[in-house]
């Protein structure tokens, strides 16, 4: 009988009206829809969607509460094994994850399991109540993070509740890593959400000190001699952005996607009011094709341009959510399959005028499995623009590796680390973007958990 009723997809937002704002594209279920969408779920006996969440979030458990409209009952299942649901059911990849294993899916639509959790998270909010989390009592160990991303933060949080002193240190100004600076106020609110769910970990007793660069203000071997840390995390992402190495890239009006994003989500440059200067022109080209690329060709659309992303390989393999390629059509994007840009050209002032693309066909798969992109030869042509957005990908930033002596990296700079942290001088931990390269925020949640299990034995197993 429940397979029968058809998902429920929540309001959103005019895509005319929302691609002239930054306010939050989908409104979230109502209770009403929440309930019936709940209703779908099978709550199958071995429940595949709990395996393909990389936190393993007891899935039919909290969505067997939200049928019987007991939200607190469902956020308490929810927590223990996420501290972020209203971030995780905003920007997850459900599709390739909890949601691409439902059994409903097979022969018609996954259950919206993303949708319920941030229902369920929104709605404890409104409602002033917060999941009660045990903390052990103060064991005396200290232990420091290094960022305040979805790595640190789950990371410094675990630690807390099982009775350590923890700290975080973060470079920037403001807590919270690309949940900050990188993805848009339009699909994950700030202050409502990011900022509520640091402060669920803040409440844990941690503790965040902004504008600290570990590398800089002070070091790891400081923090462990000096400060008398046992033990650090680090957390610090994959914030350096890789560029093409084509001619015109030092051209004014190229700029890298973190940038552009930086500008306009941290420093609030889509305020009239804001100090912060941005440059979108009237023609925007993005180039690349994941998530980056869909925020930053939305934002420029939402600052008045003419946007067109530039990808070498067909909308099939976007590596960005379906949902935001989806949200970036309907807003009037224009994508450009199956091209490459070759070089950016200029006025005499330095100027972006144009950039010339090829266009490319799919051969044979590579090692990876991806049919590899070949240019076809005579294909060049020029597309007009003023601001060129590369967003192509980014790789960790040296500095903790280069002021770190017996820190280990690998070919791309990614820190050296097990599968449980451990990275190759004693008493550093690692995980996430600065051990995977970019990926995504429950990865970096989950190494963050599992590092601070392996921190928590690492301690005990010195003190013994
Ligand atoms: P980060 O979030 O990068 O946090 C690292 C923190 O460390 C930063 O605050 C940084 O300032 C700080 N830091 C760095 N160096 C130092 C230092 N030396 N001293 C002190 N602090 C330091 N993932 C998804 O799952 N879904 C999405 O929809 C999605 N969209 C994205 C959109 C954008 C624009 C971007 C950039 C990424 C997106 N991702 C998405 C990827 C996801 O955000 C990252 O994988 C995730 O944030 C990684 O978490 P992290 O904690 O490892 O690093
Ligand atoms: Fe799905 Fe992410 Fe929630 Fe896991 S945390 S159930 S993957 S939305």
């Amino acid at each position: 009988m429940a397979v029968k009723i058809p998902r429920v997809y929540p309001q959103e937002q005019d895509p005319k009206v929302r691609s002239t704002n930054f306010e939050e594209v989908c409104y979230g279920f109502t209770s009403e829809e929440a309930i019936l969408e709940a209703s779908r779920c099978l709550d199958c006996k071995n429940p595949r969607c709990v395996q393909a969440c990389p936190v393993n979030v007891q899935i039919p458990a909290f969505i067997r509460e939200l049928k019987k409209g007991d939200v607190e009952a469902a956020a308490a299942v929810i927590a223990r094994d996420s501290a972020l649901p209203a971030i995780c059911g905003r920007v997850c990849p459900q599709e390739t994850q909890c949601e691409g294993s439902c059994v409903l899916g097979i022969k018609g639509e996954a259950v919206s399991i993303g949708k319920l959790e941030r229902y369920t998270a929104d709605t404890m909010r409104a409602m002033g109540k917060k999941v009660k989390v045990e903390v052990q009592p103060s064991n005396g160990h200290k232990v420091a993070v290094i960022g305040s991303g979805p790595a640190g933060l789950a990371c410094a949080g675990e630690l807390a509740t099982r009775g350590y002193t923890v700290k975080i240190f973060e470079a920037l100004h403001t807590a919270g890593g690309v949940l900050s600076y990188g993805i848009p106020e339009f699909r994950l609110p700030k202050e409502k959400v990011v900022v509520a769910e640091i402060q669920n970990v803040k409440d844990l007793g941690v503790e965040i000190e902004t504008n600290v660069i570990v590398g800089r203000t002070v070091t790891i071997d400081s923090l462990m001699e000096e400060d008398g840390y046992e033990a650090v995390f680090v957390g610090s992402g994959a914030g350096l952005p890789n560029f093409m190495g084509i001619e015109g890239e030092n051209l004014n009006g190229v700029v890298s996607a973190n940038e552009f994003l930086t500008r306009a989500n941290l420093m609030h440059a889509y305020q009239s009011d804001a100090d912060t200067p941005i440059y979108v022109g009237h023609r925007v080209v993005v180039v690349g094709g994941g998530n980056v690329a869909m925020d930053a060709a939305r934002t420029a659309k939402r600052l008045g341009a003419d946007v067109t992303v530039v990808y070498r390989r067909t909308e099939k393999e976007l590596p960005a959510r379906v949902e935001e390629v989806h949200h970036a059509m309907e807003e009037g994007i224009n994508f450009s399959f199956l091209t490459n840009p070759t070089a950016i050209h200029g006025d005499e002032k330095g100027f972006v005028t144009s950039i010339t693309c090829v266009k490319m066909e799919l051969g044979e798969p590579d090692e990876g499995g991806r049919r590899r992109p070949m240019v076809i030869e005579g294909s060049q042509h020029d597309i007009d623009a003023d601001v060129v957005i590369m967003s192509l990908g980014t790789s960790p930033n040296p500095l903790i590796k280069m002021t770190t002596p017996g820190l280990e990296t690998g070919r791309r700079g990614t820190l050296t680390a097990t599968a449980d942290g451990a990275t190759t001088r004693e008493g550093v931990f690692a995980g996430g973007d600065a051990v995977t390269g970019a990926a995504t925020v429950i990865l970096a949640m989950g190494a963050g958990r599992r590092a601070a299990a392996a921190i928590d034995a690492y301690i005990q197993e010195k003190n013994k």
